[in-house]
């Protein structure tokens, strides 16, 4: 028989949180000779000494990562779904969106937009968000202060029953408000972390997972990720840029050069359906934007 599976649901400098088959929770030390884990790793942990020690990672089915220059921060892994939380306008931001839907792409991993703070009025986003719906982005309406939609976001946890998931945003647009609707006890950890570091609020770059007993006492982890204010995409390769836009990637087999990159070429598809109308201002120029951050840290 092999060793139970724990899972990661806190990194700090010096210790790992985890998390027994059975929903105890402890704290571990990582083997040294072993490389970072982040929050949804699956790990064997062994009792050594007094301690628990992390001693292995189980391979990963994916993993979230963001990258700016050479810096490369590991966000999350082995996700069923990333929820991208924006709000209304003006915090409705969608080079931020694009950015993580195709990192989720590019990752293997599925992705559903909510949209919090309904009660504001969704008169001055809704074009913005038919851009997504349009695409076949499954879009969640939400207003975490009243507790509305949180139905729908708690439905599609349990009806994919989905084992570990995680909510990124910029912050502001009510992911902790939500996170708290989804776990109530989801407060008192931060309180708990809060009251050992001294910080009034989860203000790190690190992740923390919650468990939430869904029907059937079904168990799901819920990761908060920091609020990420820009989100780089150094790690994508600027060739496979263009597939992870899903309306490019299904066009440009009708562009004149194979590689095109839709910036200048002649009798470029992606630039004929922009000027259509068929491919939103807003998605092209996360596009460009994207691709300049690649040519820009391009290694020589
Ligand atoms: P976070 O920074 O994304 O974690 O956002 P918070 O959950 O801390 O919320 C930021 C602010 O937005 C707080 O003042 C919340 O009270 C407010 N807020 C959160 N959800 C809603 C909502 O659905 N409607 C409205 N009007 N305000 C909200
Ligand atoms: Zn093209």
């Amino acid at each position: 028989m092999g060793m139970p599976e724990w899972i990661v649901t806190g990194v700090s400098r010096r210790k790992i949180n985890i998390e027994d088959p059975l929903g105890v929770r402890s704290q571990a030390k990582l083997q040294s000779n072993l490389d970072e884990v982040v929050c949804g790793d699956r790990v064997e942990v062994e009792l050594v000494g007094e301690e628990n020690v992390v001693t292995s990672l189980i391979p990963r089915t994916n993993l979230f990562l963001r990258k700016f220059r050479e810096r490369t921060k590991y966000l999350a892994a082995n996700l069923d779904c990333l929820f991208v939380v924006n709000a209304v306008e003006p915090l409705f931001n969608t080079v931020f969106i694009d950015r993580t839907l195709a990192s989720c792409v590019s990752a293997g991993i599925p992705s559903v937009l909510i949209v919090n703070k309904r009660d504001l009025g969704l008169d001055h986003t809704r074009s913005s968000i038919d851009v997504y719906e349009r695409l076949g982005i499954k879009v969640i309406y939400t207003c975490a202060k009243e507790q509305d939609g949180i139905d729908s976001l708690i439905s599609i946890l349990e009806e994919k029953a989905l084992g570990v998931s995680a909510l990124c945003g910029i912050s502001g647009v009510g992911k902790s408000s939500i996170i708290n609707r989804l776990v109530p006890s989801a407060t008192q950890t931060v309180a708990e972390v809060s009251s050992r570091t001294g910080q009034g609020k989860q203000t790190t770059t690190m992740a923390i997972a919650h468990t939430r007993v869904g029907k059937n006492n079904q168990r799901q982890m819920i990761i908060d990720l920091p609020g990420l204010q820009n989100f780089g995409i150094s790690h994508l390769s600027i060739t496979e840029l263009p597939n992870l836009f899903v309306e490019f990637a299904e066009r440009s087999r009708d562009c004149k050069f194979l590689d095109c990159s839709h910036t200048e070429e002649p009798q470029c598809a992606i630039r004929a359906a922009l000027k259509d109308g068929q491919i939103a201002n807003s998605r092209y120029e996360s596009y460009i934007g994207m691709r300049e951050e690649l040519i820009a840290n391009r290694p020589y």
